[in-house]
């Protein structure tokens, strides 16, 4: 068994589900677990619902799901035109999906109030929405398909909007759910990011968790591989948004792949390598609008060579430098910051320590950050900065690589550096620049690294 997800680019409209199904068609041999992601901006136009809802605004919350059903219902058409016996109810359930949501989003709007368990109803939509599509054109090409809902397997714990896995509830249901189904099916499709917890209610795993989801069904069910097909060709040497001279990476580690995910690069969910790792399946990161370029590979440590594998960057992070003389020759101090960061949930990216001085990064998205900042004040003085953005280096064994370090800094030779920081695992190595200084900075980076 494999597992195929697709991201909402490759589900964007009909030519993209057409080549989403004939990718699908010619692994039929390993048997496929299919995970989709929503059509292409849908997730964004669910939150808009919500907070138009929020907002007592009917008229756009009408407005805006009955422009999710158009679009959707347009699409089954263009699919499934040549085959009333399925456009038939692949219509019906879509207009099904679109009446309950626009019922429900009707009560939010009469009440003016949303809490995160029904905002979790909401924005599921989009994968029940999107799987319904590619399960009908799964069939319509002549694929035995059973449509499983993700919400019978994928059990989480209460936290609706950014849900835990309940890892052994999963591991359980999946793989007999996936059995079941597969009994008469040649394949199965099911929808990415959504679940729910033990009593039924709806969570969901948090914006860009569908690889998560791929990966969760991938390690229940010892899949041989799990495979994230998206728009690029692979996993590449930086964002190719904002470093045109990219280029796609061969293979990478988990270590590195999971190293990238949390210090930036968007292309995979920073928690997707773990439960691929523990089992050690591989991940293929492939792109479905070029099936036949050969991707990355993600694979275990042992196998992969040492060296710069990557520049990735944070921009949406806030820098905290905490001073106190009191740091002088004191012992415990660390221990008295740390204690208030980990109590408060607040977790730190890069630490860099002075003699008296302590700076530290965090995501901008964190909360409590108030908190953290008023009982440092107690004993420290504090300045939190929000104009500055992270570039990491990450590869495998970079110790060794000190001429590649000496292209970083010399690329970095007129640029501010704030904090530098090298991971102990020898797997990353960061510095915190100007924000207005970035794109110069990976650009001028990877230059030096990647296109010499
Ligand atoms: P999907 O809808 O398939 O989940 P995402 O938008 O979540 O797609 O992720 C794919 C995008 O990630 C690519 O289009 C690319 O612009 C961006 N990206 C950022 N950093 C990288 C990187 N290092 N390698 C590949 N893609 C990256
Ligand atoms: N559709 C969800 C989102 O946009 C999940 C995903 O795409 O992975 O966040
Ligand atoms: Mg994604």
């Amino acid at each position: 068994m494999i597992v195929m997800k697709f991201g909402g680019t490759s589900t964007a409209g009909c030519e993209q589900i057409n080549r989403l199904v004939s990718i699908v068609a010619g692994r039929l041999d390993q048997v496929p677990i299919v995970v989709v992601s929503a059509m292409s901006k849908v997730t964004d136009t669910l939150y808009k619902i919500s907070a138009a809802a929020e907002a007592k605004d009917l008229a756009t919350t009408l407005d805006l799901v009955d422009g999710l059903r158009s679009r959707h219902i347009q699409v089954a058409e263009e699919l499934l035109g040549n085959n009333a016996g399925l456009l038939l109810p692949a219509t019906s359930k879509i207009n099904e999906i679109c009446d309950e949501l626009e019922s429900f989003t009707s009560a939010v709007c009469a009440l003016g109030e949303l809490s995160d368990r029904s905002k979790a109803v909401i924005v599921s939509n989009g994968e029940l929405l999107s799987s319904t599509l590619v399960g009908y054109a799964m069939e319509n090409i002549g694929i035995k398909t059973q449509w499983i809902d993700a919400r019978e397997m994928m059990i989480t714990g209460d936290n609706y909007l950014c849900a835990e896995p309940d890892l052994a509830e999963i591991n359980q249901r999946v793989p007999a759910v996936v059995a079941d189904a597969l009994s008469d099916h040649q394949a199965i499709i099911t929808q990415g990011f959504i679940g729910s917890n033990k009593a039924g209610i709806q969570t969901v795993l948090g914006r860009g968790g569908s690889d998560y989801s791929a990966s969760l069904i991938g390690a229940a069910i010892d899949a041989k591989v799990i495979e994230i097909w998206t728009d690029v060709d692979g996993v590449l040497t930086a964002d190719p948004r904002r470093v045109p001279g990219a280029k796609p990476l061969e293979k990478l580690s988990f270590e590195e792949a999971a190293e990238m995910a949390h210090f930036g690069a968007k292309v995979l969910h920073p928690l997707t390598i773990e439960p691929a790792v523990k089992k050690e399946i591989p991940i293929y990161v492939l792109n479905s609008y070029k099936p036949e370029a050969k991707g990355t590979v993600i694979l275990k440590s042992d196998l992969i060579e040492d060296g710069v594998k990557s520049v990735s960057f944070k921009e949406n992070i806030r820098v905290i430098n905490i001073f106190s003389t009191k740091m002088i020759n004191a012992t415990g101090f660390l221990e008295k910051v740390f204690d208030i960061f980990s109590k408060n949930n607040v977790s730190v990216d890069l630490i860099s320590t002075s003699e008296a001085n302590i700076s530290v990064t965090i995501d901008a998205a964190a909360k409590n950050v108030d908190k953290v900042v008023s009982e440092l004040s107690a004993f420290a003085e504090v300045e939190v900065d929000d104009n500055k953005a992270q570039v990491s280096l990450i590869g495998k064994n970079l110790v060794n690589m000190n001429g590649i370090m000496t292209g970083m800094f010399e690329s970095l030779a007129s640029t501010k550096l704030y904090m530098v920081s090298q991971g102990a695992s020898n797997i990353n190595v960061s510095v915190v620049v100007d924000k207005e200084a970035l794109d110069a900075s990976i650009n001028k980076i990877h230059k030096s690294i990647f296109e010499s």
